[in-house]
């Protein structure tokens, strides 16, 4: 990552790209056991978090994908109560799932504090319903707890990860995924953050052939735009345990009882619909 007198860059050699933000000054860096964490003020976009060196969120834009994380999950559903954050420190998809009434306890594993302890300093938009009676926030591997976790315990499996390398890597593993499939209950769904199509397809592609191995009976990525990731876009991967997940509750989500900045139900909808060169590269797991 470069950072000069202003601007800071976030690079993706294999594909000779980077996107940068211009900041005014680092807030925060600390390494914890499991990485390094800076976060910047930056001139337009607000505070921005860095997880070793990969951009993750900032204040202006991270609704898009704490939106997208949850709603469309929650929303295919029939009645989700019990569900279970793996990554997600920031606590920003940890609020989203919290907007739904219906929904009775949520854990977040993250193996980080660190990452917590600053989004509570530097993005306390996000941290509001940290102290809601239905949340709970754990700092462990999500890989030992997904695999020590009971049968059919969960509705709702949320993976809000890093990318698929450090302490990310076995989240996007045959494993893990097989022991998300253990502990979904019938007509359970997860979804995970998928990466860029343009930058990590093998890694989509790997993603689906583990959601496959494991035995869930439907799939879709859902492509949506990100700014601050390389490659503009990202996906979140859904899989579910016995659900079609190109049906979902539309008059709910038209009717949500909370606001929304991105997500709506035609917004659902139109990511269902998968560009030809994702369903191509699908096509052939
Ligand atoms: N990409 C997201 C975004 O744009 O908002 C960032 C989500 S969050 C910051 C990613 C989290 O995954 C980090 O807090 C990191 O500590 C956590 N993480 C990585 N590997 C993990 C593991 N094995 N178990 C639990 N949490 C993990």
């Amino acid at each position: 990552m470069g950072v000069d007198a202003s601007w800071i860059s976030e690079t993706v050699t294999s594909m000779g790209a980077a996107f940068s933000l211009k900041v005014r000054r680092k807030l925060h860096s600390v390494q914890s056991p499991y990485q390094k964490l800076d976060v910047y003020e930056t001139e337009h976009w607000g505070n921005l978090m860095v997880l070793d060196d990969a951009f993750m969120l900032t204040s202006l834009e991270n609704f898009l994908y704490h939106e997208m994380m949850a709603h469309p999950a929650l929303f295919t559903h029939p009645a989700p109560k019990r569900v279970v954050i793996i990554g997600g420190g920031d606590c920003g998809t940890l609020r989203e799932v919290l907007r739904h009434p219906g929904v009775e306890s949520v854990v977040q594993i993250d193996i980080d504090e660190e990452v917590t302890r600053a989004a509570e300093r530097f993005f306390p938009e996000l941290c509001e319903s940290n102290g809601d009676a239905r949340a709970t926030l754990a700092f462990d591997d999500g890989i030992r707890w997904m695999r020590e976790a009971p049968d059919g315990s969960v509705d709702i499996i949320i993976v809000d990860s890093t990318d698929p390398v450090g302490p990310g890597e076995g989240l996007f593993g045959p494993a893990f995924i097989a022991d998300c499939h253990r502990v979904l209950a019938p007509q359970g769904i997860l979804v995970g953050q998928s990466e860029s199509p343009f930058y990590h397809m093998e890694t989509l592609k790997n993603y689906h052939r583990a959601m496959v191995a494991a035995g869930f009976t439907d799939r879709r990525s859902l492509l949506f735009p990100q700014p601050v990731y390389p490659g503009g876009s990202i996906t979140c991967t859904l899989a579910s345990k016995g659900l079609p997940l190109d049906v979902f509750r539309e008059d709910d989500a038209g009717r949500k009882p909370f606001p929304t900045r991105y997500y709506n139900a035609e917004v659902h909808r139109g990511a269902l619909a998968m560009p030809e060169f994702i369903k191509d590269a699908l096509s052939v797991l």
